[in-house]
């Protein structure tokens, strides 16, 4: 008997996209600006089948669309052209072996290839990765314009969506302009939700001092203070707080949830597929915080909609990430979204698809008019 995921690859395309977005953002660790750069691939099966998967990149972060695109289409093609869909592990391990680091390229072909296992099997992603255990994630919106009435715009925008949770991203200006925006925030949307995010802002001289005032307005979290490496100040700041402490770009892969852990520096993490290299990696990295009692949150990086459904789909089926997620910027942030319908937002939630594979599919002419370079590959 042949099966759907008898299927071999026969057809690998990579494009490079550039996409315009609404506004600056400053973070802590840098500044976005005009447009983000991402890498979307495309797989094809022999039995015409496709699958899409993206690459969200952030130099200052994660890493560069250069690199994803290297991985893409030079070190990653001889392992996946020519297998089977029903290789997908195995092609996962081969092109981690082969090429280092590149963690978002491996998201983007973990997710390709699940979309188009999803669609030949007539399943969503989210059961490919054991099954839905939420249909719907609270969605939160992250406020970074250095232009604080715009950001206050778009909580009066977010309220009358119902998206009651908002991240303040402190520690790119200086600390009174963020007690400035955490008291006109409490004064002005009392109900409002508040999460706040350093990015690695802050050195460690001083940021206990920081963070007390911070704590004071009683947000969820504070995620990240202090830069990835300082895991010993981490640990200092979680003591002395009296709200919960995050880990985000201290914790990539699963040996760093296992030294966060170890060195207790964190409450809780930010999960995502961009750091972790992949959805079943991301669900391994919250199984083994919520072994040791820590929540988990579902994040993201500078997105379009179809890395949004990726993370979607993982959140969906990942018990321990119960903070609710970030995939805003399809909606909120892009000029333009590349996917053939919205990404699905209802009443400040984010709706998770039941349909096969991801559940929405890229606007191919979208990608065109985005694409600065794109390349085709066949076995
Ligand atoms: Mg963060």
């Amino acid at each position: 008997m042949v099966r759907p995921t008898d299927d071999f690859i026969t057809r690998m395309t990579v494009w490079h996209l550039q996409l315009p977005v609404l506004s600056a953002r400053d973070h802590g660790i840098g500044r976005v600006d005009q447009n983000i750069d991402i890498a979307v691939v495309e797989l094809q099966t022999s039995g015409g089948y496709k699958g899409y998967g993206e690459a969200s990149p952030w130099s200052v972060f994660t890493g560069s669309v250069e690199a994803s695109l290297g991985a893409l289409t030079r070190y990653a093609p001889p392992y996946v052209l020519g297998r089977k869909l029903s290789d997908r592990q195995a092609i996962l391990r081969d092109v981690n072996h082969a090429v280092a680091h590149c963690t978002e390229a491996k998201a983007a072909l973990e997710t390709a290839l699940l979309d188009v296992t999803g669609i030949a099997l007539g399943v969503s992603v989210a059961e490919l990765l054991g099954g839905a255990v939420r249909d719907r994630i609270p969605l939160s919106c992250s406020l970074a314009d250095p232009d604080f009435d715009a950001d206050i715009a778009l909580v009066e925008r977010l309220q009358a969506d119902q998206v009651n949770i908002v991240k303040l991203k402190t520690g790119f200006a200086n600390h009174r302009f963020d007690i400035m925006r955490l008291e006109e925030l409490r004064k002005r949307f009392p109900h409002l939700q508040i999460r706040v995010d350093y990015n690695q802002g802050l050195t460690p001289f001083g940021a206990e001092e920081k963070l007390r005032d911070v704590a004071e307005f009683r947000p969820d979290f504070i995620e990240q203070p202090v830069p990835a490496r300082h895991f010993d100040m981490m640990r200092r700041l979680r003591e002395g707080l009296s709200v919960p402490l995050l880990a985000d770009e201290s914790v990539f892969s699963l040996a760093d949830m296992h030294r966060a852990i170890d060195e207790e520096i964190c409450d809780g993490v930010s999960i995502k597929i961009m750091k972790s290299g992949g959805l079943k990696a991301a669900q391994d990295i919250a199984a083994l915080a919520e072994a040791k009692g820590l929540a988990a949150y579902g994040g993201d990086m500078f997105e379009t909609g179809l890395a949004h459904l990726a993370g979607t789909h993982m959140v969906a089926a990942t018990p321990n990430i119960t903070l609710g997620c970030e995939f805003y910027q399809a909606k909120y942030y892009l000029k333009e979204d590349i996917l053939s319908v919205p990404f699905p937002i209802e009443d400040g939630a984010v709706v998770v698809p039941k349909t096969a594979g991801l559940g929405i599919v890229p606007n191919l002419d979208k990608i065109a008019h985005y694409a600065v370079h794109s390349v085709s590959l066949e076995s």
